[in-house]
């Protein structure tokens, strides 16, 4: 089919499109209305529908393959691997849904899941979908003042979480960091819920804390219904970061979400049920909920949760789960590859891959010299998709499910259906013409999937999101970027203080409120610099209280160690600067805001720009002497 038709008539005839993508998914109630966009920006969507995300991902399947592969559990870090036939997922998910409803969890309540990349993080998913509670997953990586925030905004009944992780051979406690977070918090939850992998001790506290295993064994024969949800009840609340230190809870919802997922699947991914897919990213990021857990099984096919590096034991290991596993599609971030490449090519080539069909890259800019490599050694279309977390699935890419377009080296492609994709021009609010920069921007309403809102907090989300131009109320992705003359995108950077670190979203306000409850640090600006594999780091520069401290090499590299360690322990190691500077002065303009943008253009070696503000230009000579030490 022609793909500007397709996409012409999703943005003409929104009900009409969406309603035949509708199809794509059980419904046990039928809707009353497409859409109802009566309070833009707020859009609902197949409003009195009721379906269930677990039903579409699990149950629906039992009938037609109840025996084939669903959910693959690998860990080359417990050399563990497990296979789960849909039977057998929708068995765990039911005794996980017990134990959940015997620890009084009930529909609309919320369950924060801190898990590491094992199938009982699904299988909690899953449940959460399953009842109706509200899931919250949190990274992982992320540490306990970043965990503790997130407790206080979502008020979760129950934690589900795990002694540890492990990564590169050695265990990562998460038992300890949800004590302290728990402690930090003003909110309590009622219970956690633990996964004793036997990786690191846990002191359980009475009352609070609940074994799995223990749990799971009374409620071998559960049988939990599905709870029919109408399609905007909540589904799951995901925080992101922004401009502002408080990360945002992006809330989803049930049947617009699940329509986007199994369209994505057809016309994006291509996924057939039987087949297997295979996400290298972590639940904890929305790549995770879209497709590691819910797209590919709502698809029907099995997916692959991966616990580990891509080079451990050597970086030949994930092609070899492409080959055991006969994986059709595969999901990655650019920086994965940056990190294969480095190293030899034989590893890979080992492998029957004749299996993969495309690969899909995503979460950060993907550069023409890493594309090509990957695409020269696998021999597949190599497919950039653009999205966020608040969009749950594509913006740009090219639907090969549609038509076979081509690929445009640099971009992510064109504009998905659904998205009414504008190049906005951020002084005027005009529209920019081909290849002139300016803000990505989306003509309202978006389509399904998409968030609801913010979590809580209607207000911040049409602030934040919806009263960015002069002329209209866009949805401003915060991205700054070009569409040439057929309609194809590049992407140039964000417009905010976000940053991005081998595909994860950090704020710098974040990490720079961290490392200010430094005794010793009196200001700090944080800023992401330009990185060969990682796309960006962030690089700090701080003031100190006793400048005297920092005067000896040693000093200062004590310093710099204290000010990482506070940083690993609040936010976790994900956001911990490559470097901390010392500085006597920050860049800032008359009015004393921080120039972040300069210290950015100083650390990359390029020109710091506009600086007709700048209240005292020596402090960049500051900035630029630390960086030669
Ligand atoms: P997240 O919400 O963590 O998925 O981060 C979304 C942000 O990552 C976007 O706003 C972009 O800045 C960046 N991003 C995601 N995918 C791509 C891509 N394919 N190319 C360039 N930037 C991307």
């Amino acid at each position: 089919m022609n793909y500007q038709k397709f996409y012409q008539a999703s943005i003409q005839e929104p009900e009409t499109f969406w309603a035949e993508q509708a199809r794509l998914i059980d419904w046990k109630v039928p809707y009353t209305q497409v859409l109802d966009h009566s309070k833009p920006p707020f859009a609902k969507w197949f409003v009195g529908g009721e379906t269930n995300l677990c039903y579409n991902a699990v149950d629906r399947w039992l009938e037609t393959q109840a025996d084939k592969a669903a959910l693959i559990a690998i860990s080359t870090e417990t050399n563990s691997e497990k296979t789960y036939s849909f039977a057998e997922l929708h068995t765990e998910v039911q005794r996980m849904a017990a134990i959940m409803l015997s620890l009084g969890v009930k529909q609309g309540d919320r369950v924060l899941i801190y898990m590491p990349m094992i199938a009982e993080a699904a299988f909690a998913m899953l449940a959460c979908a399953r009842i109706g509670a509200v899931h919250s997953v949190v990274f992982g990586g992320f540490a306990s003042k970043s965990l503790a925030t997130r407790i206080d905004d979502a008020k979760p009944v129950l934690v589900v979480s795990a002694d540890a992780g492990m990564r590169g051979g050695k265990a990562v406690p998460y038992k300890p960091l949800l004590d302290e977070a728990i402690a930090l918090a003003e909110y309590q939850p009622q219970h956690v819920l633990l996964v004793n992998r036997g990786l690191d001790a846990m002191k359980l506290q009475q009352g609070r804390d609940v074994d799995y295993a223990s749990a799971r064994a009374q409620h071998m024969d559960a049988q939990v219904p599905v709870t029919w949800l109408e399609s905007n009840a909540m589904s799951y609340v995901l925080y992101t970061s922004g401009t502002t230190g408080k990360p945002k809870g992006v809330q989803r919802d049930v049947g617009g979400y699940a329509v986007a997922l199994a369209s994505s699947m057809k016309n994006i991914f291509c996924g057939n049920p039987g087949e297997t897919y295979f996400a290298t990213s972590d639940i904890g990021w929305v790549v995770g909920h879209s497709y590691i857990v819910y797209g590919p099984l709502i698809a029907g096919m099995a997916t692959i949760m991966y616990e580990g590096t891509p080079i451990r034991p050597d970086a030949g290991i994930w092609w070899s789960i492409v080959e055991k596993y006969k994986v059709t599609r595969m999901f990655s971030a650019p920086t994965a590859i940056r990190v294969l490449k480095k190293h030899p090519p034989e590893l890979m080539r080992k492998y029957d891959l004749s299996s993969l069909k495309s690969l899909f890259l995503a979460g950060e800019p993907l550069d023409e010299t890493t594309s090509s490599w990957i695409a020269e050694e696998l021999g597949v279309p190599i497919i950039d998709n653009y999205w966020q977390t608040e969009t749950g699935w594509p913006i740009l890419s090219v639907a090969r499910g549609v038509e076979a377009k081509a690929t445009r080296l640099g971009s992510p492609g064109v504009a998905m259906y659904g998205y009414n994709v504008h190049i906005i021009n951020e002084a005027t609010g005009e529209e920019c013409g081909p290849n002139e920069k300016g803000v990505v921007a989306i003509k309202g309403p978006l389509p399904p999937g998409c968030m609801q809102t913010v979590y809580g907090d209607d207000q911040r989300f049409v602030q934040t999101y919806w009263s960015n131009f002069a002329h209209e109320q866009l949805y401003s992705t915060f991205d700054w970027g070009i569409r040439d003359a057929d309609g194809y995108y590049f992407i140039l950077g964000r417009t905010d203080d976000v940053i991005n670190v081998a595909g994860h979203r950090l704020g710098t306000r974040e990490i720079e409120e961290s490392i200010s409850s430094h005794p010793e640090i009196s200001e700090v600006a944080v800023v992401g610099v330009e990185d060969k594999l990682k796309g960006q780091v962030a690089v700090a520069f701080a003031i100190l209280k006793h400048p005297a401290l920092a005067e000896t090499p040693e000093g200062s590299k004590a310093l710099e160690a204290a000010v990482m360690a506070v940083v690993d322990k609040q936010l976790g190691a994900v956001a911990r600067p490559a470097r901390v500077h010392f500085v006597g002065m920050l860049p800032k303009t008359r009015s004393g805001k921080l120039l972040r943008r300069s210290i950015q253009a100083i650390c990359e070696g390029r020109d710091a720009g506009d600086l007709t503000t700048i209240e005292d230009p020596s402090s960049l000579q500051q900035i630029k002497a630390a960086l030669s030490h």
